[in-house]
This record gives C-alpha cells, structure tokens and sequence, in this order.
C-alpha cells in the first residue's frame, strides 16, 4: 500500500493547532512540502519550525478561511514555492461559543459558524480545485463531525455547518470524479485538542463528562484523524469517492 507522499505538495488549514497540526506533520513525514495556513500566525510558524525539524520543508501563511483573497493568496503561494498542489485538507473551524437552544441562538453566533465552518470549505476547495485539474487530479480531504452526522443538542449552528461539509463534499466529489480530483471527509469524535480543552473547560469533570460519551473509554488523538487524512489523500485508495469517514471512537453508533 503507497502511503508516501514523495515529490508531493499539502495545503493544510487550520494547521497551528490541533488535527490540523497533527496532520501537516504527518504530510511531512511521508515526505510532501507542506503549506501550513492558519490564522494564528505564531502557531502556524511553531508547526512550520516542527516540520523544519523533522527535514521537511513548509511554507507558513497566516491566512483567514473565511476572506477569499487569503485563501487565493495563500494557494498562489503554495504554486509559487512548490509548484503544484496534490493535496488539501481543508481542516480550519471553530465551535460555538455557547450550547444552546436554536431559539437562544443570535443571528451574528450562526453566521460566525457558517462562514468558518461551512463557506471556507467552499472557498478552499472552489481555488484548489483547478490547481489539482492542471496537472491530472489530486485529493482533497474536508473536515465535517460527528455533528455532521447526528444532531447535537444545543449545538445548532456548529450542527448544521458540520452536516453542510458533508453535502458540499458530497456534490463536489461528482463534480470532480471523473477528473481525478478525488473528494472527501472526516468527521472525528471527541479530539484532545485546544478547541475540546475550550469545550471542557479544561477541568477534570468536563473531560470525564465528555469521555463518558465514548463508548472507547477515552478521547481521540489528532493524531488518529491525520493518519486517516493521510490515508484518504493517498494513492492507496483511488476508488473512495464523496465519502465522510467517521472516526470517533464508537460515539455515533450508541
Ligand atoms: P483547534 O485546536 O481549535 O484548531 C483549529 C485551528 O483553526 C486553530 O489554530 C484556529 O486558530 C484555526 N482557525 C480558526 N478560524 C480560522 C480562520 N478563520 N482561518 C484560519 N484558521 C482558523 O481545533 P481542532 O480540534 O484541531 O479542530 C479542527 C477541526 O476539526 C475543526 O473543523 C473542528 O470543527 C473539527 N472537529 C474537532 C473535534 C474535536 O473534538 N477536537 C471534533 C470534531 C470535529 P485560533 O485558535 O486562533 O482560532
């Protein structure tokens, strides 16, 4: 099975922190040029230096998903350094602020969450697309939820967001099937990441409180996910086409 990422270029976002992080190091190592793109631009310079570290090489851009000349730029960047584009995993979001009901819910916390959650996915994959096209194909690999597939209660926006990757991954897959631009997604369980850290509280009981919900008996790795990524962007699995890959340690299924 070819999992080596040798003479290829990844555009990772949301790559400061977390998944995004764990999966642009994971790039490296199997030996792609990665561009690292976040909006935290010293953690997104942390992740380039750990790549540097490791022998890889990365581009760090600081870049806001949601503003379609960031993500343009930091594209023509990626083509720019490393002269192609094979790969994407389309990662950056956000949670919200609060859980509560739909009715609790103000108009500025939902668009917030569209916007980064759901329209920069369309923004990421309407300019990586074409770069793909160019020189035969590539993978792209968008990052839903467990809220992408099942309703969670007092998490509306975030919900629907997370349900609305899995649809535009699934539309653009047949778009883009027959080019050899192969589309999917991942949707993780409960991550051991800055943003769960932010969703616990960080406190013992809001750690346990979320593990009870794994039927695994623990949280996830970020880790875990960018193995996944790797494995969907790589020459091993040419035939998965608009698929949303669920990781999450038993969650959905109880
Ligand atoms: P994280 O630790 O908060 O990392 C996300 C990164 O995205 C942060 O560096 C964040 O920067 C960045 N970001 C936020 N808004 C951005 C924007 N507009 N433009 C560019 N970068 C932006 O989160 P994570 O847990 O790794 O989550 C990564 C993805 O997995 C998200 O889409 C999330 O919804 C999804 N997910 C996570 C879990 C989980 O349990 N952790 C479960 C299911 C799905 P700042 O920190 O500066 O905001």
């Amino acid at each position: 099975m070819n999992l080596s990422f040798k003479n290829k270029v990844a555009f990772v976002t949301g790559a400061a922190n977390g998944i995004g992080r764990a999966a642009a190091l994971a790039f490296a190592r199997e030996g792609a040029c990665v561009t690292v793109v976040d909006i935290s631009e010293q953690g997104n310079q942390e992740t380039a230096c750990q790549i540097e570290d490791i022998g890889g090489r990365a581009l760090a851009v600081t870049c806001d998903v949601t503003r379609l000349e960031d993500v343009k730029s930091a594209l023509d960047q990626t083509v720019g350094t490393f002269g192609r584009l094979d790969a994407a995993f389309n990662n950056a979001g956000v949670e919200q602020k609060q859980l509560v009901p739909l009715a609790e819910l103000d108009e500025a916390e939902w668009d917030r969450i569209m916007t980064i959650d759901l329209r920069s996915v369309f923004l990421c994959m309407k300019y990586e697309i074409p770069l793909m096209l160019k020189h035969g194909g590539g993978a792209i690999v968008n990052t839903s939820s467990g809220a992408g597939i099942i309703g969670i209660k007092g998490n509306p926006a975030y919900t629907a967001a997370k349900h609305g990757v899995i649809g535009l991954t699934r539309a653009a897959a047949l778009d883009y099937a027959a080019a050899n631009v192969r589309i999917n997604a991942v949707c993780p369980g409960y991550i051991d990441t800055p943003m769960m850290a932010r969703f616990t509280g960080g406190t013992a009981e809001g750690r346990a409180r979320v593990i009870s919900e794994e039927p695994i008996g623990r949280m996830g790795q970020p880790e875990e996910i960018a193995n996944a990524v790797l494995w969907l962007c790589s020459d091993a699995v040419p035939f998965i086409i608009g698929h949303a890959l669920v990781i999450d340690g038993g969650q959905t299924i109880m």
